[in-house]
């Protein structure tokens, strides 16, 4: 079968790519998406979980900025949205705003022929496009120590391999990291009746304060509210993301790490304290699978002991990594030039491979923490947008091919 090449294909259906496919669609432009709409949140986010961020800066982006998150959901002052909400608002959206330009296949490669981007989809379909953008979220950048490397899946797994905390009920399980993900797996676990413990390397958990509904003046001058929290550099990083790709790129490093770092929300504090068992001041040195687990931990004196449980999970976050963008073929992913093991994009999220763009979790090394959180699709949707239309409704416009 010979089919007929698209302007633009969008791999990955959550928050960026969906706000794209919208933006693009508006603009013209022949579309098609692949994945299945709001997936990451609907499987790899466990049941019972709250967003952290507050619901002004969850908003998915449509052009016309009709079909933001408060369109769908009606929410009082400080309450978070429950996972389940968001995800059934990112389908809601998908069908206003995307509809049948999506299609729930999975994309298994992405390779260049003839000047094309070709795609090979599950059904084993090929799509030609002029242009690819890849908006695969989180899963790819899944991060494990490498203490737990040498273990099996059956006791040793990542935070984002989880759906039902209820699968734990009765088991001992220790969940390693400090960050909101760390702590609030750890919470659902054991409100779901297993036995937890957390293991950090800080000597204090880090926890956010509950955002005060009226402000003085002076306090809003002083620490304005923003999509990434309060204080002027969070307002700079939420709202300028392009500026931040000219800053260097140590300091967009840095930015990166601390802005958002981790910290458990408010609301999750008094529900960890009372079902959770700590261990902080510890490191992981060493992992060995026995009948269940032993773990070899370093406090901050250096004393060395052990812990044996049944399952560690790794809530230790993502790292961005061109190498382990597996669904492009080889010889592309070879061509994506990259500062360390990030890529490096343009100001239109372009890849050194023309046409090939990356949003999402991959971009933050460029432009910023925003592009981390949903708070980022709005600015990426716009800009790859126009940078598409530039280069597919400009003069030199190639004519249509098939392969
Ligand atoms: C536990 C957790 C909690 C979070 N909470 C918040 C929060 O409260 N607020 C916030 O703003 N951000 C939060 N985030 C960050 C959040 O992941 C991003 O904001 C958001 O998901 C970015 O959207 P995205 O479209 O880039 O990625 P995703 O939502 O991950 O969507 C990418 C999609 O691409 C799909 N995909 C990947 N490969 C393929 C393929 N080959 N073919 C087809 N489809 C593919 C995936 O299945 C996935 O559905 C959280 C992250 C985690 C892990």
């Amino acid at each position: 079968m010979r089919t007929p090449v698209i302007d633009v294909a969008i791999v990955g259906a959550g928050p960026y790519g969906l706000s794209l496919a919208a933006h693009a669609l508006d603009a013209g432009l022949d579309v098609r998406i692949f994945g299945r709409p709001m997936h990451a949140w609907e499987r790899h986010m466990p049941r019972g979980m709250l967003l952290k961020s507050e619901p002004d800066a969850s908003h998915l982006s449509d052009p016309a900025r009709r079909y933001g998150l408060d369109a769908f959901h009606r929410h009082s002052y400080g309450d978070p949205v429950p996972v389940e909400t968001f995800a059934a608002y990112g389908n809601w959206f998908r069908t206003r705003a995307v509809g049948g330009a999506l299609e729930e296949s999975e994309v298994t490669a992405v390779g260049l022929e003839d000047g094309l981007f070709a795609l090979t989809l599950t059904s084993g379909e090929f799509v030609p496009a002029r242009t690819a953008v890849l908006a695969l979220g989180f899963l790819p950048f899944a991060h494990r120590p490498g203490s737990l490397a040498a273990l099996p899946p059956e006791v040793s797994t990542h935070s984002s391999d989880h759906r039902e905390p209820s699968a734990f009920a009765g088991r001992d399980v220790t969940v390693v990291g400090a960050g909101q993900s760390a702590l609030e797996t750890a919470t659902l676990l054991a409100e779901a009746g297993a036995s937890v413990r957390i293991l950090a390397r800080t000597g204090t958990l880090a926890w956010n304060d509950v955002p005060a509904e009226h402000r003085s003046m002076m306090s809003r001058i002083r620490a304005p509210r923003s999509a990434l929290g309060s204080g002027w550099p969070s307002v700079a990083w939420s709202r300028l993301p392009g500026a931040v790709r000219y800053l260097p790129e140590a300091a967009r490093s840095h930015i990166v790490r601390t802005t958002l770092g981790p910290a458990g929300s408010w609301w999750l504090r008094e529900r960890f304290d009372r079902a959770v068992t700590v261990a902080l001041a510890t490191r992981l040195m060493a992992a060995e699978h026995r009948d269940g687990v032993r773990l070899h931990l370093r406090d901050a004196t250096g004393t060395g002991t052990t812990v044996d449980t049944e399952h560690v999970i790794a809530a230790t976050g993502y790292r961005v990594d061109v190498a382990r963008i597996g669904i492009l073929r080889e010889d592309l992913r070879g061509a994506v030039a990259s500062s360390g093991a990030s890529p490096r994009l343009t100001r239109a999220f372009e890849t050194s491979v023309p046409g090939l763009h990356l949003v999402g979790l991959a971009a933050a090394p460029t432009f910023g923490p925003a592009m981390r959180f949903v708070c980022g699709c709005h600015f990426a949707a716009r800009r790859v947008t126009r940078e598409l239309v530039n280069r597919l409704r400009g003069p030199s416009r190639t004519a249509t091919k098939h392969i």
